[in-house]
């Protein structure tokens, strides 16, 4: 960046499959131009070493919430592991982060676990955890624009929430947006919330894998500038979901993560910041990562389970998890780096478990929305095969807030979905406005 922070530490993008070079983190560049593979954000782990693992710790701690610009932020709290040019008046912030780590507490007793946790991203402005990558990504558009960056438009594909963090994100700097989505593959709120922050809303025939296809060759001919989290910008900002549920536990490490994921881009996220984590002295080992995918959607399911590291694309098959319904993952090769690093597991749920895994954790207090429902099903799996046990200290990350997916808890409880038995559907009952048919009506129920 031109207008340096004065700051001892830096990051840059390098080519992820190692071939030599940098460039600085405003270019906009998303492939490697000697391989065409993927980037990755590279800081300089050296000079972060300027201060011990305690001390780091000490600070995170001291800035969790506060008041004062931008450190309330669980992003911009930790900015010097994050985006440390990036000055104060580039960032665009919405106080992302810090959300709750729910205890779990009846629901993994229901499951025979005394130690659950659902790490609740969706609690956040636009209702996702792709806010923790969207602070980042725009605030250095932000910064490349005010250095001199032409650009027309910040762009992404989107299974919806990519789309809603962007639009908002966008309307708070004053930046142009335009998303592409699968048209009638979203949820009302999803496709809601960028016509209402004023973003170009292009609703394509074709599925997210196609949106993709479309804007990545936008970005390539310097249409737009691209914010889908092939952008490794995206990915420093959610790589602080890692850093964030272990100083909730008060700088402990979980035995496991359980992630819903599609594009594999916030399971790379999540690696990386439990790997900075143990290069700078915060902890000494990693949990293990549960990769859950939806079973009419499970590209990474098929290949790591039949022993193969690389990916093949698929057509992915409509799931209610539609913010996973994803064929062609882009962050593929990211993410069989950390299954292996943190000797993961990929499992699958079907479309009947999830709805029966967010009905059951509903009943406990959650309001799931379907992908964390992915998540909570894959848990019971491996609780039942005694893959996770008892004791285990474990967390689900709940992506996206419940109340984005009214249709899929509408079409449950009325008993609407083909396929699902709806075991704990809960319609509401309907009477005339007599004291006695009320009175009879809770006596059916709690007698
Ligand atoms: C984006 C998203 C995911 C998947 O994250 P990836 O990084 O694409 O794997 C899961 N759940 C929700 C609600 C999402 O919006
Ligand atoms: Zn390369």
């Amino acid at each position: 960046m031109a207008i340096f922070r004065a700051v001892p530490y830096s990051a840059e993008f390098r080519c992820f499959a190692g071939c030599p070079g940098s460039f600085p983190v405003t270019r906009p560049i998303y492939r490697c131009p000697k391989c065409d593979g993927l980037l990755e954000v590279v800081h300089d782990i050296e000079a972060l070493r300027d201060r011990s693992g305690p001390s780091w710790m000490r600070l995170f701690d001291e800035r969790y919430r506060v008041n004062a610009w931008p450190y309330g932020s669980g992003v911009w709290g930790k900015r010097e592991w994050v985006m440390p040019q990036m000055p104060d008046d580039g960032i665009v912030s919405m106080y992302e982060g810090g959300t709750n780590l729910f205890w779990a507490d009846r629901y993994g007793k229901q499951l025979g676990l005394a130690d659950l946790w659902v790490k609740l991203c969706g609690n956040s402005h636009s209702g996702s955890f792709k806010d923790l990558g969207m602070t980042v990504l725009v605030s250095v558009v932000n910064q490349a624009i005010r250095e001199g960056l032409k650009v027309k438009a910040i762009a992404c594909a989107s299974t919806g929430d990519t789309s809603a963090s962007l639009a908002a994100y966008g309307a708070a700097a004053g930046l142009p947006v335009v998303v592409l989505l699968p048209r009638g593959k979203i949820s009302t709120a999803q496709l809601v919330q960028p016509l209402a922050h004023g973003a170009l809303v292009l609703g394509l025939d074709t599925d997210f894998d196609g949106c993709m296809e479309i804007v990545q060759r936008l970005a390539a001919e310097g249409t737009v500038y691209l914010a889908n989290s092939m952008n490794p910008l995206r990915l420093e900002g959610q790589k602080t979901v890692g850093l964030e549920i272990v100083q909730q536990f008060d700088w402990q490490v979980p035995d496991w993560i359980i992630l819903p994921s599609g594009n594999l881009g916030n399971a790379s996220a999540l690696h990386a910041g439990f790997r900075m984590m143990r290069e700078l002295g915060i902890i000494s080992r990693f949990p293990r990562l549960v990769v859950a995918q939806a079973e009419n959607a499970n590209p990474l399911y098929r290949a790591w389970n039949a022993g193969k590291r690389t990916v093949d694309a698929i057509q992915a098959k409509p799931t209610l998890a539609t913010a996973i319904q994803i064929g062609n993952p882009v962050s593929a090769p990211r993410a069989v780096a950390a299954l292996e690093a943190m000797n993961g597991i990929v499992e699958q749920a079907s479309e009947e478990e999830l709805c029966e895994a967010a009905a059951r954790a509903d009943r406990t207090g959650m309001y799931t929305c379907p992908h964390t429902a992915v998540g909570l099903a894959v848990l019971e799996k491996l609780v039942a095969r005694g893959v996770i046990q008892r004791e285990h200290k474990v967390v689900c990350v709940s992506t996206a807030a419940g109340l984005k997916f009214t249709e899929f808890k509408v079409r449950y409880h009325e008993r609407g979905i083909e396929g699902v038995s709806s075991q704990k559907a809960n319609p509401p009952v309907y009477l005339p406005a007599d004291f006695g048919k009320v009175v009879d009506a809770i006596a059916k129920r709690f007698d």
